[in-house]
């Protein structure tokens, strides 16, 4: 099979690369194995491209070793000019990279456009902090001089997940790279494409090979490379719960790399009487169905006091039954489909656990058209906190509901489940926000919106939501150790 091909999509056509990136170059898989992506909206193949296995990952660590030691050459001034032409040709090929999106990941054109948006300012904002990373003097008296350098942690493995293919991967790279790491990233499995494609502007960007890798592959096979390698410094991990436990095992039981984890979410969506409705009503189907409730930080829990209940929830129905579902590259698709069979069967199953447990199906539950993996919005009332579609991470766009008292009562709730990445707060009490906000236990608390993430603020998770954090500085802290340089001034005392 050839190392790339044409693809045409509605809007534009490009080559497509179809190799694994590793030292520069578009190369074949070791073993000569080759995967489909597939189209969501068609459930027809889009391409096949190369398999990266353990001995491909193998031969990445080895290139982005040596490519270690070359990259410390390179000023941080010049890292960051390097992302920051990475930003600009994100930018230029804005229309490609979201055509791209928009066909093997299904979100609509626009979402898309806003993703890579996303990932040349998350890119131009690390390119910022390359040459402004600075340690302390410490004062341990007269005769001595300790200072701290904060220095790259050698080679990174990242592990991303598929619902923002393009944007995870510059959340990813971005810091790692700004900080005098090399990377190998592993995209997943239904996603390959758009960091294929980014890895051209890579090379056009100027980077040295070697310093960016990025394999297509599966996760019982090159991810469990990455996260047993005894050569990998450091992985971080985008994904679900279950394999972030499986990535910190194998990091324990190989070498101790670091590791960050994001994980998933059951993430409470809070609305007080005193909101104001309309604005509640918008962030609340923005909340839960952006890109068809494939987030991690959905706010797949909406919690409504009881003294506007009805009347929120009648209008919120009328709002998610007008969401446009269907062909992403159509001007007005605000919901695509899931991104595969498999995500849709997982998330049909929940709403039938959802009817069995005696919740109220108030809107939806059922496939949207015939072809395609689209799932109508659906909004599930009657819910109480021991339901299984309480607690656990549903990834579609699927909505709980549940009533709520007071302040106490919504803190109570909000907090019931073992997750603990997001949540919204919403009233025009200006206290009350403030008093929420410091009680919810989550990693990002959204008052009056939601879903807004900006790569200058932190993001991650409390509880089994994973740790570290992704994003603005405290992403650094991921990709760098503290060295402590104690210099002694005098000859020695004894
Ligand atoms: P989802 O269930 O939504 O596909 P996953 O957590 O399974 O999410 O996948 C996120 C990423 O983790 C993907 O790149 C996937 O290939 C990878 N992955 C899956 N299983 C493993 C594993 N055992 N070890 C390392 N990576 C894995």
């Amino acid at each position: 099979m050839s190392l790339s091909t044409s693809i045409q999509t509605p809007i534009v056509t490009f080559e497509q690369p179809l190799g694994l990136f590793i030292n520069n170059q578009f190369v074949k898989g070791l073993e000569g194995k080759t995967f489909e992506t597939v189209n969501p909206t068609t459930e027809k193949p889009i391409v096949s491209v190369h398999e990266g296995t353990a001995e491909d990952v193998d031969i990445a660590v080895k290139v982005a070793r040596e490519a270690f030691e070359l990259w410390a050459e390179v000023t941080p001034s010049n890292r960051g000019r390097m992302l920051t032409k990475l930003a600009d040709l994100f930018e230029r090929d804005i229309e490609t990279l979201a055509a791209i999106e928009s066909l093997d990941n299904g979100k609509s054109l626009i979402m898309a456009k806003n993703d890579v948006r996303n990932a040349a300012g998350c890119l131009r904002y690390y390119g910022g902090w390359a040459d402004k990373i600075i340690g302390q003097t410490i004062d341990t008296g007269n005769e001595t001089l300790t200072y701290t350098r904060h220095e790259p942690i050698g080679v990174c493995g990242q592990i991303i997940p598929w619902n923002f293919p393009i944007l995870i991967w510059a959340w990813k790279v971005g810091p790692a790279i700004a900080v005098g790491n090399t990377v190998i990233v592993k995209t997943a499995e239904q996603t390959p494409l758009s960091a294929l494609y980014a890895c051209r502007l890579i090379i056009e960007a100027g980077f040295p090979p070697g310093v960016i890798n990025v394999i297509s592959g599966f996760g019982r096979t090159a991810g469990a490379a990455i996260s047993s390698h005894m050569e990998i410094d450091k992985v971080a991990f985008t994904g679900s719960t279950l394999v972030g436990r499986t990535i910190l095992q194998a990091a324990a039981t190989s070498n101790l790399k670091k590791v960050s984890l994001e994980l998933g979410g059951k993430s409470p969506n809070i609305v007080f009487d005193d909101a104001d409705i309309d604005n509640a009503i918008s962030w609340s189907n923005y909340g839960i169905f952006y890109n068809h409730g494939q987030c991690c930080c959905a706010g797949s829990r909406l919690l409504v006091q009881e003294g506007i209940y009805d009347k929120f929830i009648a209008r919120f129905k009328e709002r998610a039954a007008q969401n446009r579902v269907g062909d992403p590259f159509a001007p007005d698709t605000f919901q695509g489909p899931q991104i595969s069979q498999l995500q849709f069967d997982r998330i049909m199953e929940y709403i039938n656990h959802g009817k069995e447990e005696g919740a109220t199906l108030a809107l939806g539950g059922e496939r949207h058209g015939t072809k395609g993996y689209f799932i109508q919005p659906t909004i599930f009332t009657d819910v109480t906190s021991n339901m299984k579609i309480a607690q656990e991470e549903i990834f579609g766009p699927i909505i709980v509901v549940q009533k709520f008292k007071d302040e106490a009562d919504a803190i109570k709730i909000g907090n019931s489940t073992s997750y603990g990445l997001a949540a919204g707060v919403h009233t025009s009490n200006l206290n009350r926000a403030i008093r929420m906000s410091n009680a919810l236990k989550a990693g990002t608390v959204w008052v009056n919106n939601y879903n807004m993430i900006s790569y200058q603020a932190p993001f991650g998770g409390f509880k089994q939501s994973g740790f570290g954090r992704e994003l603005g500085s405290y992403a650094l802290e991921n990709y760098t150790q503290i060295k402590a340089v104690v210099c002694r001034l005098t000859d020695a005392p004894f």
